[in-house]
């Protein structure tokens, strides 16, 4: 067990068991979330609360040690860090909006859209899960 595996209880209460990227949950998707590091640890990176986010393992996995990516413009953007924001529901929020009837999430700054692409947060498998848990009344 790594030392971010210490801080689970802590880290998925303060998100309220939700994807801090893409909102799914963890308790309705069947699979166990990752304790992420925000600024990857190959990148220095501390194992420190204000470090740590959960995130489904689509938005991990697809994120990898990268901090940064395209807008659609093309220009270069900071990927997203809801730890840059108290509460961190409030960041979510500046940068994105969840398409209640698609399921979709819906950038609304360069950063967000940005982190849409690198996290792949519309992959049609994650639009579906997040579409039945809107559904289910599990994602407000
Ligand atoms: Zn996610």
């Amino acid at each position: 067990m790594g030392a971010a595996e210490s801080f689970r209880p802590l880290v998925a209460a303060r998100a309220g068991g939700a994807c801090e990227y893409c909102r799914l949950l963890e308790g309705a998707s069947g699979v166990t979330f990752h304790i992420e590091h925000v600024r990857a640890k190959a990148s220095g990176g501390k194992t420190v609360l204000t470090n740590l986010a959960l995130s489904c393992p689509g938005c991990n996995l697809a994120k990898g040690n990268r901090s940064t990516a395209v807008d659609l413009s093309g220009t270069e953007r900071q990927l997203f860090n809801p730890r840059d924001y108290e509460p961190a529901s409030l960041g979510w929020h500046l940068h994105f909006v969840l398409d209640r009837q698609t399921g979709r999430i819906v950038a609304r700054s360069p950063v967000g859209e940005a982190t849409i692409a690198a996290l792949k947060m519309n992959h049609p498998q994650r639009v579906y899960a997040r579409k039945l848990q809107v559904d289910a009344g599990l994602i407000s």
